[in-house]
């Protein structure tokens, strides 16, 4: 006993051997203070391990840190080609020279900080929506919620064309239960098709009951929106309530931002 207290700087005392809680904590103490070699992300909390050490109910366990979220959703968006947009569209960046654009910036700064649970950005092409709908899911991955990036042109495709396959629902539910959900031009496409509303139907109205985040860019007003499909246009109309930007096609026109 001697020997181990002699290893031991801390406790010199042989009364003041630690007791079991005592070496629990050291340990955990001791795990919690190790740096791990994760990398994409600089966590402060799990110094990179991607697990915190914690005493619970008088065991020791290891819980997941909540960077792992963090590193999924940058992985998946590394993997999707969709880190340099990410890095390129912030909000600082936004050009903001005339008023519409301001108004917009604005908003989505907004909504970022809100319980609101949709952005619905339609209308005018090349006036900056992707840019901001990408600022508003950045601002989100750094809050530490999960987000997936639906093109629609590219991932509507896909999803219909596996509609009858067993990975169908697997591959959906990604998009269905994400914290925060980017459709990124929907129905940008000729014409719509069934096939098209059921798919947008099957997101929108999953995420509307979950109360999950949604942001939609699309060059459609809400007036096409429900000459589409009434029960898709009023559940997106319904999530997107205090956030529903059009920016009308003519640019000199003011631009609109709906708040009711
Ligand atoms: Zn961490």
């Amino acid at each position: 006993m001697e020997q181990i207290l002699k290893a031991i700087p801390n406790i010199p005392k042989q009364d003041a051997v630690p007791s079991y809680d005592e070496m629990m904590e050291m340990r955990v103490k001791a795990y919690n203070s190790v740096k791990g070699s994760l990398t994409g992300y600089d966590c402060c909390e799990c110094l990179n391990k991607g697990y915190i050490a914690k005493i619970s109910d008088g065991n020791e366990v290891m819980s997941e840190c909540k960077c792992m979220k963090i590193r999924s959703t940058l992985h998946r968006i590394k993997q999707s080609g969709l880190e340099n947009q990410l890095k390129a569209c912030t909000f600082k960046n936004f050009q903001t020279d005339s008023e519409w654009q301001r108004q917009m910036k604005a908003a989505a700064a907004e909504f970022v900080k809100s319980d609101s649970i949709g952005f619905f950005i339609g209308g005018q092409s090349g006036c900056g929506k992707t840019h901001i709908c990408t600022a508003i899911i950045g601002n989100f991955i750094k809050q530490g919620l999960s987000a997936r990036y639906f093109v629609w042109r590219e991932d509507s495709t896909i999803l219909k064309a596996m509609v009858n396959d067993r990975e169908y629902t697997e591959r959906i539910n990604e998009f269905k239960t994400a914290d925060v959900l980017y459709i990124d031009d929907l129905f940008k496409q000729k014409d719509v098709k069934d096939a098209d509303i059921k798919l947008a139907f099957e997101l929108i109205d999953y995420r509307l009951r979950q109360k999950l985040k949604t942001v939609i860019s699309t060059e459609i007003d809400e007036d096409a929106l429900i000459k589409c499909d009434e029960g898709l246009a009023s559940r997106i109309l319904q999530m997107s309530r205090g956030f529903r930007l059009i920016i009308p096609y003519d640019r000199n026109r003011n631009y609109r931002l709906r708040k009711e």
